[in-house]
């Protein structure tokens, strides 16, 4: 088993290299004195955590009430035999589903014929980002896949069907003169007239008979997420950075928003849901890679696993391509924006030589805002992930009017892109994939992107996310009453990642694909209109659709 205690200034978040001497490693001594002192620290400083809400530095005018309840609830529990106690790194859409399907499913199983698998669940979720949940965070998702899994939960109505606007048709045209169309993927259709999935019974909602497919603000997703939890078992605490995740002790080291004081906390299990430049993952991979277990670092390479060879599964990697997403305001009229439909249930794309953009509408009712995805073909020069999609100041209307402008995109997309409100500049990056989502002593797992960061082109990532969660979730709770056993919860590790893995990485390499020929130069740009004409023709562009739509649990 390895020692490392990750840390992540060590591997910062610029892409270069992790070795494994980046990991800071304790001797046994050392180690030893600074957990009892952390300990002791952990537990001072544990009282000052106000439970599910943020982390501020008024928490010292705590009255005696909270400060009890405080401490029943945040006990250094490592010797409680009768807890569980599970730290969920981020609070996307990952771990947020993570942390409600495992109260769903830990602490009360949906078979209700079933015993608890323990008396006492907790979880804590822990985001760097002390805006993580705010309205301004990020754009619109399409999500279909995720709706199944809330539905399977039992919150669609309250996180789903409140936050989403129905996505019923795909529509893909040329930026040329005459919009040349070049197909229409016709969502219900496909949905209610497959044969080749079950899409039919895992994607039309079992009460209201609607096919499950809309799009939902990132923030409003969040928040009705954070909200369906229950506050008795999982406290959430933005503005908490994890500085290192200890992959053989279960310790998670982490700074409050004050950033003045650290402390660590031990944990039964460490979900890593931290997102595409993940500490979690890099310490997953260095700990396999150390442990000598290179089937589960590599891709099944041995000579590929450890030291500097693990760093492309460690680092995500560019894909050549560039995004300006666009959001407007609220209450945005779509009629004088898109002059061929004012319908808001289809998303359309305009192809060009090198770029495409896409326009679709997310969000609920008097909710709804439109959403600007342009997509070109480019270095990435100074942009990044930009994994808290924070809206870049130096992306101005006019720099992006211009930029599409330039790209030959219609008057419709360049009218919205004057009405956008926010501007985010997104690198897209990816992850090479891993054999294994855990650590070899089953103390981390990884889910979301912090596992399999993929290109957008599909639409599928928080989809994914979402159903590792309950995966994730639904295996755990197979352990029952030995959900403390290595043996058993390794077992269920291992299962949840030969479930999940295969279908993640095959819309990894279709997302890929499908994005190197959307946004393809010169002759390629011609074979793909052709391509996506035929392709269109025979039916085959709402396969696609379907095929990572449809989920995988
Ligand atoms: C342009 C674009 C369009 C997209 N469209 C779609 C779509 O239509 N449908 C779809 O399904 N997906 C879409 N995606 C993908 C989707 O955004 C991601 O796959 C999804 O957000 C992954 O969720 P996550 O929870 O795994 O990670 P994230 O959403 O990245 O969340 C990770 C969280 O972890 C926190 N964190 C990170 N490090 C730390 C740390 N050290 N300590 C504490 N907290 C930490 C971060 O602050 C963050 O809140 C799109 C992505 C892009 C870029």
């Amino acid at each position: 088993m390895s020692r490392s205690l990750l840390s992540s200034s060590s591997s910062s978040s610029s892409r270069r290299c992790c070795s494994s001497s980046s990991s800071r490693i304790f001797s046994s001594k050392r180690r030893h004195q600074q957990q009892r002192h952390q300990r002791h620290l952990g537990k001072r400083r544990q009282r000052r955590v106000p439970r599910a809400r943020e982390s501020t530095d008024d928490d010292d005018n705590n009255d005696d009430e909270k400060e009890k309840e405080h401490e029943r609830n945040n006990k250094n529990n490592e010797d409680d035999d009768d807890v569980y106690s599970v730290c969920v790194l981020g609070a996307g859409p990952a771990g947020l589903t993570t942390a409600l399907a495992m109260q769903k499913m830990l602490s009360s199983p949906l078979d209700t014929t079933k015993k608890p698998t323990l008396s006492r669940l907790k979880i804590t979720v822990l985001d760097k980002n002390p805006n993580a949940l705010d309205g301004n965070v990020g754009g619109g998702f399409n999500i279909n896949g995720g709706a199944a899994v809330l539905e399977k939960l039992g919150v669609y109505e309250e996180v789903f069907s409140k936050n989403a606007n129905a996505l019923r048709a795909v529509l893909s045209r040329r930026c040329d003169i005459a919009r040349t169309r070049l197909f229409e993927v016709d969502v219900e259709k496909e949905v209610r007239g497959d044969f080749l999935t079950n899409a039919k019974e895992l994607l039309v909602n079992e009460k209201s008979g609607e096919v499950m497919a809309g799009t939902v603000m990132r923030a409003d997703l969040s928040q009705s997420l954070r909200e369906s939890l229950n506050e008795e078992t999982c406290e959430v605490v933005l503005g908490c950075e994890v500085l290192g995740v200890d992959a053989e002790s279960g310790e998670v080291e982490l700074r409050r928003r004050d950033g003045t004081t650290t402390e660590t906390r031990k944990f039964d299990l460490i979900v890593g849901a931290d997102g595409i430049d993940s500490l979690a993952r890099k310490c997953v991979v260095e700990s396999n890679a150390s442990s000598g277990d290179g089937s589960s670092s590599g891709s099944g390479n041995s000579s590929r696993s450890g030291g500097s060879s693990t760093s492309g599964r460690k680092e995500p990697i560019y894909s050549g391509i560039k995004i300006l997403f666009g959001v407007t305001g609220v209450d945005d009229k779509p009629e004088d924006l898109i002059r061929e439909l004012s319908d808001r249930t289809t998303a359309h794309q305009w192809f060009g030589d090198g770029a495409y953009s896409l326009v679709f509408t997310g969000g609920g009712e008097n909710k709804k805002r439109h959403n600007l995805a342009f997509c070109s073909n480019e270095p990435l020069g100074s942009a990044n992930s930009n994994p808290s999609w924070r809206a870049n100041s130096s992306v101005t209307k006019e720099y992006a009017h211009n930029k599409m402008m330039k790209a030959n995109m219609p008057a419709d997309v360049l009218r919205l892109c004057l009405r956008c409100e926010r501007f985010f500049e997104i690198g897209v990056f990816f992850h090479e994939p891993l054999d294994s989502w855990s650590s070899s002593n089953g103390k981390i797992v990884l889910v979301g992107d912090a596992a399999h960061a993929m290109p957008p082109f599909l639409g599928q990532g928080a989809n994914q996310a979402m159903q590792d969660a309950y995966v994730l979730a639904k295996c755990l709770a197979t352990c029952g009453a030995d959900i403390k056993n290595p043996s058993k919860v390794n077992e269920a590790l291992q299962s949840y990642s030969n479930t999940r893995r295969p279908p993640t990485e095959a819309i990894m390499n279709a997302s890929r694909f499908v994005g190197a020929l959307e946004t393809g130069k010169g002759p390629v740009s011609l074979f793909r209109d052709l391509a996506f004409f035929v392709a269109g023709k025979f039916g085959i562009t709402g396969k696609i659709f379907l095929s990572g739509a449809t989920p995988r649990l």
